[in-house]
């Protein structure tokens, strides 16, 4: 079955995980979220794209959660010496890609075709797309001022309640190249246990991509971030509540409005289905290891065959 994945960093290149491992590789393709990319140092780092490569090489660090296994942190230990910009951690294996991508992008090679360049070099089969390769930027709107998105999360430690989101970008931003046919030729469309708000609803703010799900022929299943209504990791939570006005699986599917079929909400979340409107799809949705994320990816590979 040929699967798209729209999908943000950690908690989606776990599930992305899971799903290679359910299927032939060559069937999935991964729109990865590039509204976080951040330029540090001259380079140019793309997070979750980086979360996805390396969970689909098997390079990545379970437990931090993100970043390489068995990295080490000299360059950066020179670069806080010498007095230069630190906030963003990046390890000494993580700098090579990133020297890498950005000698490639300097070059003129466009996000996607890197991309593919280092998801190849890694081994990694799965076709890894950024939503575009165009500027797209996540803002965010707080009390204490607008943030891009990594001086949000990283350098402010996402403390700030989030009052509003922006993509500078999105009215021009197109599909990377084979984004929107692999969404045409897929048999299942799937939204991965992501941030809603700052890692999917960046994808979704390249306006074909939106139109291409809104318009789908086949179902659409997102899976939900949270357990128990709380996050696993990071601020999803707190953002449902504020700016949805909850954290129930019905505020979740209410982020992908006329974009999802099915909801697959975790065993915690059972008694909460009031006012959902997709068909809920229960089951145990942490991905604590590669068991887990198999079942999980196979759940919604069941439902949809
Ligand atoms: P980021 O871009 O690195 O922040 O990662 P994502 O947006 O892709 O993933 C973050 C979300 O993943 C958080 O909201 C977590 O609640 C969710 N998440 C992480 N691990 C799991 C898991 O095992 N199960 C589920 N259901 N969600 C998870
Ligand atoms: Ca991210």
């Amino acid at each position: 079955m040929k699967v798209a994945v729209l999908s943000g960093g950690v908690g989606g290149a776990r599930f992305v995980r899971g799903l290679v491992d359910a299927l032939d590789p060559a069937d999935v393709t991964v729109i990865g979220n590039v509204g976080d990319d951040v330029e540090v140092l001259g380079l140019h780092v793309c997070p979750d794209l980086d979360s996805l490569l390396y969970a689909l090489a098997g390079l990545n660090d379970e437990e931090r959660g993100w970043g390489r296994a068995g990295e080490t942190w000299h360059a950066l230990e020179t670069v806080s010496a010498l007095g230069g910009e630190d906030w963003f951690r990046l390890g000494d294996l993580d700098l090579g890609l990133h020297l890498v991508r950005t000698s490639a992008l300097r070059g003129g090679d466009p996000l996607s075709a890197v991309t593919a360049r280092l998801a190849e070099a890694l081994g990694v089969r799965a076709t890894v797309l950024p939503a575009t390769d165009d500027p797209l930027l996540t803002w965010i709107e707080t009390a204490a001022g607008v943030f891009p998105f990594q001086e949000w999360f990283v350098a402010r430690g996402h403390r700030d309640e989030v009052d509003g989101l922006r993509f500078e970008g999105e009215e021009t931003a197109a599909p990377a190249p084979g984004a929107l046919e692999a969404v045409a030729e897929a048999e299942l469309l799937l939204i991965a246990p992501s941030n809603p708000h700052v890692s999917i609803w960046p994808i979704l703010a390249v306006r074909a991509l939106r139109v291409a799900l809104a318009d789908r022929r086949v179902p659409c299943i997102a899976v939900s971030p949270l357990i128990g209504g709380r996050a696993v990791k990071g601020p999803a939570d707190r953002m449902l509540a504020r700016l949805a006005g909850g954290t129930s699986p019905a505020h979740v599917a209410g982020c992908y409005e006329g974009l999802i079929d099915a909801l697959i909400v975790d065993e915690a979340d059972a008694d909460d289905l009031d006012g959902l409107e997709v068909r809920p799809i229960v089951t145990q949705t942490l991905m604590t290891d590669s068991d887990a994320r198999r079942r999980l990816a196979e759940a919604a590979l069941t439902i949809a065959a």
